[in-house]
């Protein structure tokens, strides 16, 4: 047995499945996960001392690669004046001056501690604001486990809300509506009719959560049109698009501005930070300046504000994007390539940094379509990758990302390390 595999079976009797996040387990892929003891730029190492390309990356957040010399640097300087005091700091102040500068969306932000706080606040935030309750989401997307978000349900026209896990109270799922991905006609139809009582529609303006699938042209725009008519809070859950399709994120990328955006994985530099803001009038309704109460122990962390600062400071100076953008389509050509090569249906999207290899031979534009992927199957390829040394998220429904430290060495294994495995697949 590997030391993962003894770790995984001691874990399995005090921690929920073995893992404190779920996808973690290798469930959708099938055999044991690794345990990770260190990482660096795009390498992590398992405790069995085997080292990977890593294309997980943290599910975003390392940008800049794994223990980045100057992040790692300023966390350490950082620790020295203490790590929590529960009191403002000038890191904050700085924080929020970057978000602002980064997202002009954003007049005003808070801080939280993570992605799932960030959009279970900007909800409540909405529907305080509106005095509305009903919120519509999109099929496919995830914004966090917050109750209200943890709906899917319905297709083709918006359904009343089906919780997708265990222990939400209908009572609660049925305010959340859903519909497809990039089905504007479906949001058009759904506000017409209750277009008045909806506080808010969130959207991943590109999904990350059902393996990338990027909005259609005029998706974007469209919703905006429809949140203008009937005075609904727009908010984009940019949590990973946000300093990752671009500086700005989508909303810059594709120039539409929502009310309110949700932030995350990037903005704390690898350690734990979430963060919502928007428009003044709307910001300014949360508690103390409003009524909408939402608060944290441990929100504007000093040390999760010097990661994220640090991080940002460095991708603000750096501008990597256009490079990574080339390098990825470069990446996914040539595995698009070798799986013509031997006949297997893939369709691979792609945009920015991001990847998802779909084991189907039809575009992935919404759920439905992400849903005719081969699973199976790409849970033997994530198997033979792993064996080349190739570390991919261990699901079909998540997004691959590359970092600024995954050179050409790194590609070049990657693509020989797909020839390899779309042989035997
Ligand atoms: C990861 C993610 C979240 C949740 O963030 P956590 O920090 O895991 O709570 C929310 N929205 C999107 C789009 C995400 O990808």
């Amino acid at each position: 047995m590997s030391q993962s595999e003894i770790l995984f079976k001691r874990a399995k009797t005090l921690i929920p499945g073995g893992v404190n996040s779920p996808v973690r387990a290798f469930k959708a892929v099938g055999g044991s996960p690794l345990f990770i003891k260190k990482a660096k730029g795009a390498m992590i190492t398992d405790v069995d001392n085997n080292a990977y390309i890593d294309f997980v990356l943290s599910w975003g957040p390392m940008i800049l690669g794994h223990a980045h010399p100057l992040i790692s640097q300023k966390i350490e300087t950082a620790l020295k004046s203490g790590t929590s005091f529960g009191a403002s700091t000038p890191l904050e102040v700085k924080m929020a001056e970057l978000a602002h500068e980064a997202f002009p969306s954003i007049e005003m932000v808070r801080m939280v501690s993570s992605g799932t706080e960030a959009a279970m606040s900007a909800l409540r935030l909405a529907r305080g604001y509106t005095g509305r309750d009903k919120i519509l989401k999109f099929e496919g997307c995830y914004h966090g486990h917050s109750d209200s978000l943890l709906v899917k349900a319905g297709s083709g026209l918006a359904t009343l809300g089906i919780p997708d896990s265990a222990g939400i109270p209908k009572d609660f799922a049925k305010h959340t509506l859903t519909v497809p991905y990039n089905d504007l006609e479906a949001v058009r139809r759904t506000a017409k009719t209750i277009g008045s009582r909806l506080a808010a529609i969130i959207v991943e303006p590109v999904a990350g959560n059902m393996g990338l699938v990027p909005p259609f042209r005029g998706f974007l725009e469209g919703l905006r049109e429809i949140c203008d008519l009937y005075d609904i809070v727009l908010i984009f859950d940019e949590v990973i698009t946000g300093f990752r399709l671009s500086y700005g994120g989508a909303q810059q990328y594709y120039g539409v501005a929502p009310d309110l955006t949700c932030l995350g994985k990037i903005i704390g530099g690898g350690l734990p930070v979430g963060a919502y803001g928007g428009k003044r009038k709307i910001m300014s309704q949360i508690s103390p300046s409003g009524p909408v109460y939402q608060a944290g122990t441990l929100s504007g962390n000093p040390l999760a504000m010097t990661a994220g600062i640090t991080a940002l400071k460095i991708l603000k100076k750096k501008k990597p994007y256009q490079d990574l953008e080339e390098k990825t389509a470069i990446l996914v050509e040539e595995i698009r390539q070798a799986g013509k090569k031997e006949n297997i249906p893939l369709s691979i999207n792609q945009i920015g940094s991001l990847f998802t290899p779909f084991f189907t031979s039809i575009s992935v534009t919404d759920y439905p379509s992400a849903k005719t992927s081969d699973t199976r199957r790409y849970g033997k390829f994530f198997n033979l990758m792993l064996k080349e040394g190739v570390y991919l998220p261990p699901s079909q429904f998540e997004t691959a990302f590359l970092s600024t430290e995954h050179g050409e060495k790194e590609l070049e294994k990657t693509i020989q390390a797909a020839r390899k495995a779309f042989k035997k697949l």
